[in-house]
């Protein structure tokens, strides 16, 4: 038995990486029922040098939902310090969302050439609510190195919103001019398949990068008001301790959350973004 990574799914095929350069393509077989993702490690029968049959899905250490990516170790959102100028309640949802999928992100700021203050800002800010944070700029080639220097051994994804600079940035960090992302998961995404197809590049041996098209903030008022909190890890340690074991944390008396943005402890920002999701999910349920 040999276990891979699957690197790319087409046409009911999926290609592991078992560590040698040639990719093996792999059907599935009857009795494995769960689907398989893109970034699943699996075991497989090899049958010959490039083709081989699945036996079983490895368990999942993380999964990304839209796009669906299994065992991401870290990602990266990326916003632009300016242009398109960098709205912070996106910037919540978006971290929000990769919670929601078992991953702590981190934050990236590019276009620091454009607006040097307000990516500092940033910075200070989502340091204090607990992410890490890394400076950039892709087109002065600012701050790349110390982000290559994070990926050995991991599977790390990089999402933003378009326009922020995610393929000049994956362009500068893969060292490959060539390769401009963005176009091959466009026209991955063009082709025959209506779903979104994430593919995942091996950069050496146990290091992988994958963009991923199609991810956007989630559309929060599916989930239950009382989930949310959860999903802010800076505000989350403060719930479950209010006077209502119910509490929301609007406007009950008896909120540790609420005393603890008096206190300075969280953010009003965060706390406001909090709000809103809450507020909106409450106005959701009234008229259903
Ligand atoms: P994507 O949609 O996120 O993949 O963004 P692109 O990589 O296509 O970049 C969008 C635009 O932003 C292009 O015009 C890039 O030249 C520009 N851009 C990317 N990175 C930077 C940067 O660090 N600084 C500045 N000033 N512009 C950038
Ligand atoms: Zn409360």
């Amino acid at each position: 038995m040999t276990t891979g990574r699957v690197i790319k799914n087409y046409n009911g095929f999926y290609y592991v990486d078992v560590g040698e350069p040639q990719l093996v393509e792999c059907r599935r077989r009857g009795k494995i029922k769960e689907k398989i993702l893109v970034g699943d490690e699996l075991e497989i029968q090899l049958l010959g040098d490039d083709k081989g049959v699945i036996e079983q899905v490895l368990p999942r250490r993380t999964m990304l939902r839209r796009p669906a990516i299994a065992n991401i170790d870290q990602l990266f959102v990326i916003m632009a310090a300016q242009s398109p100028d960098p709205s912070q309640f996106l910037m919540d949802k978006m971290l929000m969302t990769c919670e929601y999928g078992g991953i702590h992100p981190s934050l990236c700021i590019n276009k620091c050439d454009l607006n040097r203050p307000r990516a500092e800002e940033l910075k200070a800010f989502y340091e204090t609510c607990g992410y890490a944070v890394y400076l950039v700029s892709a087109r002065e080639n600012c701050g790349i190195d110390t982000l290559r220097a994070l990926l050995p051994g991991k599977v790390t994804a990089f999402a933003g919103p378009s326009g922020v600079g995610k393929s000049s940035l994956l362009s500068q960090l893969l060292h490959r001019d060539d390769l401009s992302v963005g176009a091959v998961s466009a026209k991955i995404r063009r082709g025959r398949h209506t779903t979104r197809h994430s593919e995942i590049m091996k950069v050496e041996d146990h290091t992988y990068v994958v963009d991923t098209p199609g991810f956007s903030a989630l559309d929060f008022d599916h989930l239950e008001a009382r989930d949310i909190l959860a999903l802010l890890p800076d505000m989350a340690p403060y719930g479950g301790r209010c006077r209502f074991s119910s509490c929301l944390h609007r406007t009950e008396p008896g909120c540790l959350v609420k005393e603890a943005v008096q206190e300075g402890k969280i953010q009003p920002e965060r706390y406001e973004t909090y709000c809103k999701i809450v507020d909106s999910i409450q106005e959701r349920k009234r008229y259903v």
